[in-house]
């Protein structure tokens, strides 16, 4: 046993008090200490005159106590007057014994740590660490002092000494920490040694550059981060392996299939659709299981693209599945897919959360029996109690946040004959290609770059809420020459009750004002069949106006609607307001989207909204919102494993991730044995578990 690795609790005076505080941040083990790093440190290194201390400095100073005085202000307290030769400064005590009054009296040598700051007295110090000085004086730290994230109960010189005790026990074993990159690679990537870089942060020199460090950029920290986003990326590529490891069922292109369902499209594909479904082709025709993220604007038409994959399965004698994010959309998909493939004598099967009693008995049967051989539902398709009869391809719609231990998952819905299904996602989410390289190391990734024909840019303006009475006007005037129009109430702060509500009151509104048109209501807290009902009808054009939530956000598609209302567009973020608009422009007609704000907008705002107006192209939408909101917001990244990521920060350091993914190839092949130790080092037990197969 590595006697890193040994529990907290095998360092001197860890009980399982202290134990159980340790674990709520996370440290279980010495090495977990080891790898807690301080947020930012404390200079105790020298004595600092009083008559040099500016407001907001920690420090440590050194002086004689000439007054010590309860005083009686706002809150009673204990003022402590120390003077060096060069000032004087006040000790502000709150709390405080009748021992302290005593050991403090005028005369006492004091030497305090604290933050000084302008008080009654001038600059003081509230209850800061102090002790006596006499002629054994005691020396000053030699080292910066680390703060580290610490937890009730746990106070810092506490936190201290134990990370001391584990460095100690670092220095009597360094063998029970090694390298995980060679040395060669160290040098070819000018990466600090490891274990230099943690003695470092944990105590470092006086001569250390105090503002790099806090900053994130010091060699040591740009280290640790890069071997931190090193573990995740070959952890993804762990779970690749690991699944492309298994069999998967080797899929004909479906070729005969195929071309009778594009004789009944009304439309021929894009080049970019048809070199997507080549990349598709050569994937399912391997014995390994596809990975396979695909990329495309919204409108770019990846469903007939995921229908042509589903029939390379349906031809392999396998069944498919497509899995979308909300009811709504998985509904459309269904409508869509009886629509095309019945015809060609398919059985399409519906599953979804809410389909309950005998009719979810019937579908799971159908889908255990093998008669379902299209299956379309939300995520309640792949959950446990579903089983397959031979699912050869599980889409993924609308899901890049689709996470690793849920594509691990998908392994077991292909069950029968041990093999494991193919995997299609599917996402309009572009993402910038350093940042897609380590969000999804264990994706291939095409790219659907090509708008079908004929499509009219939508035309986008924003308009303040006085002007509402203009807006209702042009929903007449386009419904009255038979197009059809989104009316679309956005989120109220997080509350689905309030959100519907103002979709309600809209609607009631919107109906006293265009009495002659035909409005229908969606929004999230309605039944699914009452959603479908809408939609349907919508769909058909019997109805005019749909007021809805954001519910529609995703995927809906109504080529006849040409006319998009956004209301209070300064509450979404970019990316959802272009996935919302995406719902027009579908058709031939030139669409419009109106944003209908609340003034006044702040200059963020102003800038958002602007970049709607300029461009409909998705990736610059993506790359402006990943300026605004950053990576973390963009990718979801609570799912992909890189929130809880403990010293890389993907904004900082997004320059490392090509060095990362250079690294992660490199050792893949030349120390394949450092994987699933770093990933254990980072990501934990669970993670390292999956790691080694
Ligand atoms: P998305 O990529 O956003 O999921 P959809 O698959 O919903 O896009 O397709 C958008 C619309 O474009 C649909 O009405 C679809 O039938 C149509 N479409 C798809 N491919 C083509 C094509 N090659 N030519 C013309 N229209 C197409
Ligand atoms: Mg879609």
């Amino acid at each position: 046993m590595n006697s890193l690795q040994a529990p907290v609790t095998s360092l001197k005076g860890v009980g399982d008090a202290l134990a159980l505080k340790l674990a709520r941040l996370r440290l279980e083990t010495v090495a977990d200490l080891l790898f807690h790093l301080p947020l930012r440190y404390q200079d105790r290194t020298r004595i600092t005159p009083i008559g040099m201390l500016k407001a907001g400095q920690e420090a440590v100073v050194e002086g004689e106590v000439t007054a010590c005085d309860v005083v009686k202000g706002r809150r009673r307290s204990l003022l402590v007057r120390l003077r060096d030769g060069a000032g004087i400064l006040s000790l502000r005590f709150f709390h405080f014994s009748p021992a302290q009054q005593q050991q403090l009296r005028p005369g006492a040598q004091v030497r305090a740590f604290g933050e000084a700051r302008a008080g009654a007295t001038g600059l003081e110090m509230y209850h800061p660490e102090y002790r006596l000085t006499g002629n054994a004086e005691p020396p000053v730290e030699e080292h910066f002092t680390p703060v580290y994230p610490t937890t009730e109960g746990l106070n810092q010189p506490r936190l201290r000494a134990l990370v001391q005790q584990a460095l100690a026990q670092l220095e009597a074993d360094p063998q029970a920490l090694p390298d995980m990159i060679p040395e060669p690679l160290r040098e070819r990537f000018r990466l600090p040694e490891l274990q230099r870089c943690l003695h470092l942060l944990h105590q470092p020199p006086p001569d250390t550059d105090l503002a790099r460090l806090a900053s994130g950029h010091h060699p040591a920290t740009r280290r640790l981060a890069l071997e931190e986003l090193l573990a995740h990326q070959l952890s993804l590529r762990e779970v690749r392996r690991r699944i492309q490891a298994d069999g998967a069922p080797v899929l004909p292109s479906g070729r005969n299939l195929q071309a009778r369902f594009l004789t009944q499209l009304p439309f021929s594909l894009t080049g970019a659709q048809r070199r997507v479904l080549d990349e598709i082709a050569h994937d399912l025709a391997c014995p390994a299981p596809m990975l396979r993220l695909v990329q495309g604007d919204v409108g770019s038409g990846k469903t007939v693209v995921a229908a042509m994959a589903a029939l390379s399965a349906l031809s392999g004698n396998c069944q498919a599945a497509i899995m979308a994010p909300t009811e709504i959309l998985a509904e459309q998909h269904y409508r869509n897919f009886c629509t095309w493939f019945e015809p060609l004598g398919i059985d399409v099967a519906w599953l979804a959360g809410k389909l309950k009693g005998k009719a979810r008995l019937d579908a799971k049967a159908a889908i255990a029996d093998g008669r379902a051989q299209m299956v379309v539902g939300t995520h309640a398709l792949f959950q446990g109690d579903v089983h397959f009869h031979r699912l050869g391809l599980a889409i993924i719609d609308e899901q890049h946040r689709f996470g690793v231990h849920q594509r691990l998952a998908l392994r077991e819905k292909g069950e029968a004959g041990g093999l494991t299904p193919h995997q299609l996602i599917m996402t309009a989410t572009p993402i910038p290609r350093t940042l897609a390289m380590s969000a999804y190391a264990d994706l291939d990734v095409s790219v659907i770059d090509e708008l079908p024909p004929g499509r009219t840019p939508v035309k986008t303006v924003v308009v303040p809420d006085e002007r509402r009475p203009e807006v209702v006007e042009r929903i007449r005037n386009a419904c009255s020459e038979g197009r059809q129009a989104y009316w679309v109430c956005t989120l109220i702060e997080e509350s689905e009750v309030l959100q519907c509500q103002a979709a309600e009151a809209t609607l009631e509104e919107l109906t006293q004002g265009l009495p002659e048109l035909a409005i229908g209501l969606v929004h999230g807290r309605m039944k699914a069949a009452e959603k479908a009902e809408v939609m349907e009808a919508f769909k058909a054009g019997e109805v005019d106006l749909l007021v809805a939530t954001t519910v529609i956000e995703v995927g809906v598609d109504v080529p006849n609607a040409s006319l998009m209302i956004i209301e209070n567009p300064e509450r979404l973020g970019l990316s959802q307001l272009h996935q919302l608009r995406g719902r027009v422009g579908r058709g031939s007609t030139e669409s419009f989207c109106v944003l209908l704000y609340h003034p006044p907008l702040t200059n963020g705002t102003r800038k958002r909204l602007g970049v709607m107006r300029e461009t409909t192209d998705g990736f610059r939408i993506a790359e402006k919102d990943l300026e605004i909101r950053g990576p973390g917001e963009v990718l979801g990244t609570r799912q992909t494993g890189l929130a809880q990521m403990k010293v890389a920060d993907l904004e900082r350091d997004a320059d490392l991730l090509d060095q990362v993914s250079a690294l992660a190839r490199t050792m893949q092949e030349q120390a394949p044995e450092a994987a699933p130790e770093l990933i254990r080092r980072w990501l934990g037990e669970e993670a390292g578990r999956y790691g080694q197969v």
